[in-house]
C-alpha cells in the first residue's frame, strides 16, 4: 500500500485545479569521492493538470538533475542525496509523495504516469531491433490486450512519422535524429502517462526539424490533455509551448510567472539576461551564415563555490553589496508569480 498525503498546503488551493505534480523544497546532492556537489537546492514547483511549465537555465544550473529527482532516473554508480517532497496526485486524486517511495513502488510510476523524451534519442533506443519491436514492447507491458502492431503504426502516424507501415521495421540507425526522437516521443506515448518531462527534446537537432518537433509536442500535448516539464536552456523557445516558465540558476529557482509576464515584464536581472541572448545571424565571406548566442558575461558558479548572498550578483549588472550579505529567499505574489532578487522593484 503506497502512503498517501490527504491535503495538499499550498498558497494557491481553492483553484478548481489542484496540482498534478508539486515539488517542494527539492534539494538533490551527489556525494563524489572529491567533493558533494549540490546540484539542486531548494526547488519548489508547482503543475497542474494539463499544463506546460518550462524549466529554463544556462547549462549547468539543475534542469536535469531536477527532472531526474522526480523518478530518481539516475546512473547506478551515482551516490545521490534526496530531500524535500514530490507530491503527485493520482488517477483516485491520492496524493502520494514519490520521494518517499521505495524502488519497487516507484517503478510502477516511470513510463506509466511519467513519460520522459530525452535529449539524445539515439542513446535510449536499442540498436539491435527494429523501432517497430521497441515500441511493441513498451505497448505490451503497459496494455495486453490490444494489437500492439496495428497501434504501434497508429502511434508513428501520430508523431507525423510518414509511411509508418514501412518504417515499422527500420532500425535506429536508418533515421535521423529528427525521426528518432519521434519515435521515442511515440514509445513514450504508448504507455498514456499524464505527465511528460521533455528534457531539451529539440537541441540535437536543427532549426527546421526543431520547430516541427516544438509543433508536434504542443498538438500530442493538447490531444492527450497531459501535463508536461519542458526543459530548455533556450528561453526563446518557450512561448511556443509553455504556460508558464520557472528560470533555473545555479540549483535555485530564481523567477517563476506566465510566459506572459515573465518574458514581457522578466523582474530578475538573471532572467532579463536570458532574455537578451537571443540569437543572432552572422554573416561570413566564405561560407553560409550562422546564428549564435550572445553569452552572459561570467560564467555559473560551480557548486559549493557560490557566494553567500545572490548567487548571481558576481555577474549581475545591478548588484550592490547588500545583494551580497545574506541569502536571498524567493518572493512570491499570489502564488504565481516569484522572484530572488532584492532590488527587482528598483531596476
Ligand atoms: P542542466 O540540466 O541544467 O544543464 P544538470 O542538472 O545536469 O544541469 O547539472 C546540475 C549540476 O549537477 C552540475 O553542476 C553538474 O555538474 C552536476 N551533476 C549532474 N550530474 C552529476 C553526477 N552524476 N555526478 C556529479 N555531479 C553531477
Ligand atoms: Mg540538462
Amino acid at each position: 500500500m503506497l502512503k498517501t498525503i490527504d491535503r495538499i498546503n499550498n498558497p494557491t488551493q481553492g483553484c478548481d485545479t489542484e496540482p498534478l505534480l508539486e515539488l517542494r523544497d527539492l534539494r538533490t546532492q551527489f556525494i563524489t569521492p572529491q567533493s558533494v556537489v549540490s546540484a539542486v537546492d531548494g526547488v519548489s514547483l508547482s503543475i497542474r493538470p494539463g499544463q506546460t511549465m518550462a524549466l529554463v537555465g544556462e547549462s549547468g544550473s539543475g534542469k536535469s538533475v531536477t527532472a531526474l529527482s522526480i523518478l530518481r532516473l539516475f546512473n547506478r554508480g551515482d551516490k545521490v542525496k534526496i530531500s524535500g517532497q514530490a507530491l503527485w496526485r493520482n488517477r483516485q486524486g491520492e496524493v502520494i509523495d514519490l520521494l518517499a517511495l521505495q524502488e519497487n513502488e516507484l517503478r510502477t510510476f516511470r513510463g506509466r504516469e511519467i513519460g520522459f523524451v530525452f535529449q539524445d534519442p539515439g542513446a535510449s533506443l536499442n540498436p539491435v531491433f527494429t523501432i517497430g519491436a521497441q515500441i511493441r514492447e513498451t505497448l505490451e507491458i503497459h496494455q495486453s490486450n490490444e494489437d500492439s502492431s496495428l497501434l504501434a503504426i497508429q502511434l508513428l502516424r501520430d508523431v507525423g512519422i510518414a509511411d509508418p507501415d514501412r518504417r515499422i521495421n527500420a532500425f535506429p540507425h536508418q533515421l535521423s535524429g529528427g525521426m528518432r526522437q519521434r519515435v521515442m516521443l511515440a514509445m513514450t506515448l504508448a504507455c498514456q502517462p499524464r505527465f511528460l518531462i521533455a528534457d531539451e527534446p529539440t537541441t540535437a537537432l536543427d532549426v527546421t526539424i526543431q520547430a516541427q518537433m516544438m509543433r508536434l509536442l504542443s498538438e500530442i500535448q493538447e490531444k492527450h490533455n497531459m501535463a508536461m516539464l519542458f526543459i530548455t536552456h533556450d528561453l526563446a523557445l518557450v512561448s511556443q509551448i509553455a504556460d508558464r516558465v520557472a528560470v533555473m540558476y545555479a540549483g535555485q529557482v530564481v523567477e517563476t510567472g506566465s510566459v506572459h509576464e515573465l518574458t514581457n515584464r522578466p523582474k530578475h536581472p538573471y532572467t532579463k539576461a536570458l532574455l537578451d541572448c537571443r540569437p543572432i545571424r552572422l554573416y561570413k565571406d566564405d561560407g553560409p551564415d550562422e546564428r549564435i548566442l550572445i553569452p552572459i558575461k561570467g560564467r555559473p558558479p560551480r557548486s559549493g563555490d557560490v557566494s553567500m548572498g545572490c548567487r548571481f550578483a558576481p555577474r549581475c549588472n545591478a548588484q550592490k553589496d547588500i545583494c551580497m550579505q545574506n541569502p536571498i529567499s524567493l518572493e512570491i505574489f499570489s502564488g504565481a508569480e516569484s522572484v530572488r532578487c532584492l532590488r527587482w522593484r528598483d531596476l
